[in-house]
């Protein structure tokens, strides 16, 4: 069955069905209506992020399992959210469908997206659909929540900060790198491309904890999106490589090509979250119970520094935040 058989009302009417039950998550009136009427936690300010995926240049369709497309949507969304140390609450879905596009394709995309956004408690409250003469084109919302003295934004970090990360670094890149050349790649590394995990408990528990003085997730690998930190905060930051937290799999492939160290550096796509901790609040981190280990990585300093890596022999050197630019290829 294609898109056209079941027209756009009977598309949205299907998606309708398809949302789990919302009690208790502040939805008045979801998908059907001009609006959806929510209701926020009191006392607690809202969180919205927008993203866009494009195909041909976040997916390719050919190799895209849709059902993980789903739900990496979702995902790469809601870790906005996560940052910021909320809690996600409400999604918003709009498509542009090419007209040709199998309706088990969508499905699939839908099933995905649902089971994701059930997982981290957020429902599909709405959206817009839309025939799209090119390439299938997919446009996330996310509204999260949380009390607004526990907001974590970029612009905090102070020198004498030290640099955490969660989870490991470089293995969506490392996974992609491996799916594209056509290398057998455990299932494990394979979903850290296809299937990351926002971070939401981990935010939240520091968040709440009032720990971090700056945090943000790794969509673009670490050195760009810490270099975003350091320009909203007007300071530098020294990292070391020795102390990165890297998977069995990358390290096992530094063995042979050192150079893939790049990956943790700028490969994008890990979905952890990076933050800069008052050195007075390190000690709290170990009574946190947390879902995914965290390591310090590096030291925040003075902005003339700039962005400085230490390798493992103690050699420094300056280091320029390259992240993916849309603009530059
Ligand atoms: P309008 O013409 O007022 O924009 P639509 O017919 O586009 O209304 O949408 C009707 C309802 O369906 C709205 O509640 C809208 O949010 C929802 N909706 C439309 N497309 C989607 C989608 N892709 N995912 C989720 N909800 C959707
Ligand atoms: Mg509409």
């Amino acid at each position: 069955m294609k898109l056209a058989d079941l027209g756009e009302f009977g598309f949205i009417e299907r998606i309708r069905g398809a949302v789990a039950r919302s009690e208790g998550t502040g939805v008045c009136l979801g998908i059907g209506d001009d609006c959806a009427v929510l209701e926020l936690p009191p006392g607690q300010v809202l969180l919205t992020s927008t993203d866009l995926l494009i195909e041909e240049i976040h997916f390719r369709s050919d190799w895209s399992d849709w059902r993980a497309l789903g739900g990496k949507c979702v995902s790469v969304n809601v870790s906005d959210v996560a940052a910021m140390g909320g809690s996600p609450r409400h999604l918003y879905l709009g498509l542009a469908i090419p007209a040709d596009m199998a309706m088990d394709d969508l499905d699939a995309f839908l099933e995905g997206f649902l089971e994701t956004a059930a997982d981290y408690g957020a429902v599909l409250v709405g959206g817009d659909t839309c025939r799209s003469p090119g390439p299938l084109m997919i446009s996330v919302t996310v509204e999260g929540a949380a009390p607004a003295n526990q907001i974590v934004t970029r612009s905090g970090a102070r020198a004498g900060d030290a640099v955490y990360v969660s989870g490991t670094l470089g293995d969506s890149a490392l996974a992609l790198q491996r799916l594209q050349s056509g290398w057998p790649v455990a299932d494990e590394l394979a979903d850290r491309h296809h299937r990351p995990q926002a971070r939401v408990a981990l935010g939240r528990t520091l968040a709440e904890a009032q720990l971090p003085s700056a945090m943000i997730d790794v969509s673009d690998g670490v050195l760009a999106d810490l270099g975003h930190i350091l320009d909203a905060s007007a300071v530098g930051a020294r990292l070391e490589k020795a102390l990165f937290p890297l998977s069995s799999e990358l390290s096992q492939a530094l063995v042979e090509e050192p150079a893939l160290f790049e990956l943790a550096l700028s490969g994008g796509e890990d979905y952890e979250l990076l933050f800069t901790l008052p050195v007075a609040k390190e000690h709290l981190l170990a009574s946190l119970v947390v879902d995914v280990p965290i390591t310090r990585i590096g030291t925040v300093t003075a902005a003339e520094q700039g962005l400085l890596l230490v390798d493992e022999a103690g050699q420094m050197r300056s280091v320029k935040a390259k992240g993916y630019n849309h603009f530059r290829g």
